[in-house]
């Protein structure tokens, strides 16, 4: 059963040769083996989750149910649940129980979809490698003494070791389509605005964009169909209509013209990893795609660009923590700027503080020119460049990680390191571009990823492509021995 897609496991519920809740009883019996060796989980909701499995079984008898409904998932520790904790694992949100549910959450809960809990993180999603949460790091369900990625690690491992069917992710700079790469999952983070924000607690709110961790892109497909559309509650929502994402997916294959950027195939690039990724390009080409090189001759500043923008988003997005209206608050502070002060001082982690005191420096007077204005410039060229790309080409191909997944520990002493685990992934995010990373093979034993990127609102093209690459390939129905 946890072999199956959730395509697969849709269709086993539809024709009652499971029940939702049994469904959900046999996951949540796997996260209770597996989930103290891996700690992707920070909330497990086994009552609710069998409430909504009941439900869900009274939809399937009544003939109102969606082909999510009974569908056992979890979510980012960012989303927001109505009476379910979300910390953003921090210790800042410890305590911290919403009131409302995000919009992504309420979209799947109205679906039908079973939530098992909440995953694990980076710590506001900060991070490459889920090594920054306060509740410890998620391992690799591949190899548990390396990360799974970050920041969205938890939902990654979790997916990855069957202990739900598919979890929801949040991607700022990379951190759905790194954890799927470093975990051999199909990850998506559709254009910036397709998937409200509402409800998702906010890292960096002009590159935020939350998408999902499954097996297959046609499961992807499923989620997004009920995940994407406008949402009055977010300002910066698509108003675009949302097309049928599963439907897409079962035209026929389109000549597609595939560019790949040959700056991305630099010294920095693992040749194995390299190797992988160039091997999935000649299924493509079997196809009948054509490959195409091509440049992003500013993509080479995309880490120095988003690491100025994103602490900066992030320094004001993070001001509202202040030890007074919610989250954690410091014991016995004699005035208010010493609650301040201690409370923040206390509840932040040491990768948040530095993100805090980066965006403050580079929002500052007389700095604000030097650094935030010339990388928004940088950020402007980056998407100038990707736009150039797609006049001549409908999709851009190439790895999503340097390398396959690091032991843990190795990066955490130095940040840039750390930083440069994103050198593919932030292009997409600076521009709003969709973009997925699709498992493509695998180096000495551990998962590697292809990423593909689309132009402003391709989610279907992005989708069929690597729904028709998985019809050529394997790579993604391969599991860790140890979750087979
Ligand atoms: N690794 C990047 C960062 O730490 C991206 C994280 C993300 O996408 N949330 O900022």
């Amino acid at each position: 059963m946890h072999k199956d897609t959730l395509t697969e496991l849709s269709a086993s519920l539809g024709a009652r040769r499971i029940s939702a809740r049994e469904l959900a009883e046999y996951y949540l019996e796997r996260i209770e083996r597996f989930d103290p060796a891996l700690n992707a989980f920070v909330t497990v909701t086994p009552e609710q989750a069998l409430k909504e499995a009941d439900a869900a079984d009274r939809r399937i008898a009544d003939g109102t149910a969606t082909p999510l409904t009974g569908i056992p998932l979890a979510h980012k520790d960012i989303f927001c649940t109505a009476g379910i904790k979300t910390s953003c694992s921090s210790r800042m949100l410890d305590n911290f129980i919403s009131p409302y549910d995000a919009t992504v959450v309420a979209r799947l809960k109205d679906a039908g979809a079973v939530l098992l809990g909440k995953t694990n993180m980076d710590e506001f999603a900060m991070g490459s490698s889920n090594e920054t949460s306060y509740y410890g790091p998620v391992r690799n369900p591949w190899d548990h003494e390396r990360v799974p990625g970050g920041s969205s690690g938890g939902s990654a491992a979790a997916v990855t070791a069957s202990l739900c069917s598919a979890a929801t992710g949040t991607d700022t700079g990379g951190s759905i389509r790194q954890p799927a790469a470093l975990t051999g999952l199909t990850g998506i983070k559709p254009t910036y605005g397709r998937v409200s924000r509402y409800g998702m607690i906010a890292f960096a709110s002009s590159l935020d964009q939350a998408g999902t961790l499954t097996r297959s892109a046609a499961d992807a497909a499923l989620l997004l169909q009920v995940m994407a559309g406008f949402d009055a509650n977010d300002s910066t929502s698509l108003p675009d209509p949302v097309p049928n994402y599963p439907d897409e997916l079962q035209t026929p294959w389109e000549k597609l013209r595939i560019g790949v950027p040959e700056n991305f195939f630099d010294d920095g690039l693992d040749a194995d990893n390299a190797a992988a990724v160039r091997a999935s390009l000649e299924v493509f080409e079997k196809l009948g795609a054509t490959i195409k090189n091509v440049r992003l001759d500013h993509i080479h500043l995309s880490v120095p660009a988003y690491y100025v923008v994103a602490p900066a988003e992030a320094s004001s997005n993070l001001s509202r923590y202040d030890g007074v209206r919610y989250g954690y608050r410091a014991e016995g502070s004699d005035d208010l700027l010493e609650l301040y002060m201690r409370s923040r001082g206390e509840g932040f982690g040491a990768e948040v503080k530095r993100r805090i005191l980066t965006g403050t420096y580079v929002l500052s007077t007389g700095y604000y020119d030097a650094y935030y204005l010339q990388a928004q410039k940088v950020r402007q060229l980056i998407a100038e460049d990707f736009a150039r790309a797609f006049t001549e080409v409908d999709l851009l191909a190439g790895p999503t990680t340097p390398t396959p997944a690091f032991p843990i520990g190795q990066k955490v002493g130095d940040p840039i390191q750390m930083y440069l685990n994103d050198i593919y992934t932030i292009g997409a995010n600076l521009a709003g571009l969709p973009a997925m990373s699709v498992p493509c093979g695998f180096v000495d034993g551990l998962p590697v990823g292809l990423q593909l990127i689309g132009p402003h609102l391709a989610e279907s093209r992005l989708l069929k492509a690597a729904h028709y690459f998985q019809l050529e390939t394997d790579w993604h129905r391969r599991l860790p021995a140890a979750y087979a």
